[in-house]
């Protein structure tokens, strides 16, 4: 998606070769005319896939989920982080290890939320290792639910989660596969 390439070319930062900022437009600043083209053109990859709901991760999955739901006309559901003492019937939960924390969470999922049967979109914000992309999928596998899509913001190919999702058989689509990066350089392109 050249708009998100450009954006990410003008305002985002690599921090080292695995890391990348993008604080100004997309996880804690957020501009939301791009998240609208963003979600626009999830609807546009996922329009054959028969979805039923859109699933995320809080916090940065939120907007860019969001804009699709309102774009597919679909309901949207947040998987939760943090463990709260409201959130204790009817819960799924597993342990998902955070590539930006570097220590494990507890994903959580109410499964009334999710019905069996439903054909899921999950959208996150970035893929890396895949864990929190597994971890969903686990969660959506329990409540009887099917993975029929993965749609990713950014996702940086040369780490392991693309490739692992691909062949464990996820249909995953990337607005923005990074190929390579280094402190000022990104470069862009889809794993062969
Ligand atoms: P994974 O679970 O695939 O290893 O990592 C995905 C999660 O880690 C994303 O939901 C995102 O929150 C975070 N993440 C991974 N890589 C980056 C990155 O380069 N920059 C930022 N800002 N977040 C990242």
């Amino acid at each position: 998606m050249e708009l998100l390439q450009q954006k990410i070319l003008e305002c985002g930062r690599a921090l080292n070769d695995h890391v990348l900022l993008v604080d100004s437009f997309l996880n804690h600043q957020v501009d939301v005319a791009l998240m609208r083209e963003v979600g626009r053109e999830f609807a546009r990859r996922f329009a054959d896939a028969k979805i039923d709901r859109i699933v995320t991760i809080e916090s940065s999955g939120i907007a860019p989920a969001a804009m699709a739901a309102l774009e597919m006309n679909l309901p949207m559901v947040i998987m939760k982080k943090s463990v709260s003492s409201i959130l204790n019937e009817g819960i799924l939960q597993t342990d998902v290890f955070s590539f930006t924390k570097n220590a494990p969470y507890l994903l959580t999922l109410k499964s009334q939320f999710v019905h069996p049967g439903d054909r899921v979109l999950l959208i996150d914000d970035f893929l890396a290792n895949g864990e929190a992309a597994f971890g969903a999928a686990k969660l959506l596998h329990q409540a009887g639910a099917e993975l029929a899509g993965i749609g990713i913001v950014i996702a940086k190919a040369f780490q392991p989660g693309l490739k692992k999702l691909r062949a464990a058989g996820y249909r995953v689509e990337v607005l923005a596969p990074v190929s390579r990066m280094s402190e000022n350089r990104i470069e862009f392109g889809e794993p062969e």
